[in-house]
């Protein structure tokens, strides 16, 4: 059995110990996976980008139809307190909302009160090595339901996907809808063309991931072309740089793709230019945009 660590967690207007945090076994989030959550990177100690994944959530809560619980100065305040009882700088905090307690029916009850819970952990961030030689990643169809956009606590698709990579020694599983790119098991993906940046546009089928609008940004002050449109997979397969993006990746490189180099040239399989401006720009972002 894994040990739960005894760090100070918030469930449902209290903060207490996370080993200790219990929720009814008739919690929609455990019978329905019917719940939202996101994950908030925090560096020396401070929130990065909180304010849109504050956004996001809403988003997400008004498309499961639940009412926020909390204003975003009170999730502030609660994340801000386990930050500070957390020993490491660089964390990764959890938010997880669910519909509440409800006897078990499909439909959507109302009246109830959602469940509420919010902890933070030590960040886990890419390796040197990682960063120094790029990821190896594999290729599935997105055999997902067609609500990626949702960032729901229902993952089984995601973990299935996930365990393709996992199965094959690599870190990530790229996932194609009816032949276009759509992204990873929890990462945005991203492709170089002619020195452009390319992403699939925000569907459906994709999470829009708080990087969407941070590259958008930094490809902006670093003179690189950003474009959103579909992404044909043979273009992924002929790229010159492939990316992955989430709050624990920042950005990263894909340096092989089933198994076979990702680029050209001198940068066959190698981490590319566009990847390493994007790389420094992310770390400065860090340091002016946390609060
Ligand atoms: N797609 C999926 C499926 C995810 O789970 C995530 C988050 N881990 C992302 C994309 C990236 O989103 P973000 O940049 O907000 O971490």
């Amino acid at each position: 059995m894994q040990t739960i660590p005894d760090s100070l967690c918030f469930l449902n207007g209290s903060f207490g110990p996370l080993a200790q945090a219990k929720v009814s076994v008739l919690d929609r989030g455990f019978m329905f996976g019917d719940g939202v959550y996101e994950a908030v990177p925090v560096y020396g100690k401070r929130l990065f980008r909180f304010n849109q994944h504050m956004a996001r959530l809403d988003r997400n809560l008004a498309k499961l139809r639940i009412a926020n619980p909390h204003t975003h100065e009170q999730w502030l305040d609660h994340c801000r307190k386990l930050i500070a009882a957390q020993a490491a700088d660089d964390q990764l905090v959890y938010i997880e909302v669910t519909r509440g307690v409800a006897v078990r029916d499909h439909g959507m009850p109302t009246g109830i009160t959602p469940t509420v819970f919010i902890m933070t952990n030590a960040m886990k961030p890419a390796s040197p090595e990682q960063r120094h030689q790029g990821v190896a990643c594999v290729s599935a169809r997105d055999f997902r339901w067609e609500h990626g956009d949702i960032k729901c606590v229902s993952l089984l698709g995601n973990v299935m996907a996930r365990q393709v990579a996992a199965d094959a020694g690599a870190v990530e599983t790229i996932m194609f809808r009816s032949g276009f790119l759509t992204e990873a098991s929890s990462s945005n993906v991203w492709i170089v063309h002619e020195g452009a940046l390319l992403g699939p546009p925000k569907d459906e089928h994709v999470l829009e991931g708080i990087r969407y609008e941070l590259l958008r940004e930094l490809c902006e002050e670093e003179g690189i072309a950003y474009n959103l449109r579909p992404i044909p997979e043979a273009d992924v397969f002929a790229a010159d740089e492939i990316m992955l993006t989430s709050a624990t990746k920042e950005v990263l490189s894909v340096t092989t793709l089933d198994k076979q180099p990702v680029g050209h040239g001198a940068l066959h399989g190698k981490p590319g230019p566009v990847y390493a401006k994007l790389y420094q720009a992310y770390q400065q972002a860090k340091a002016v945009q946390s609060i």
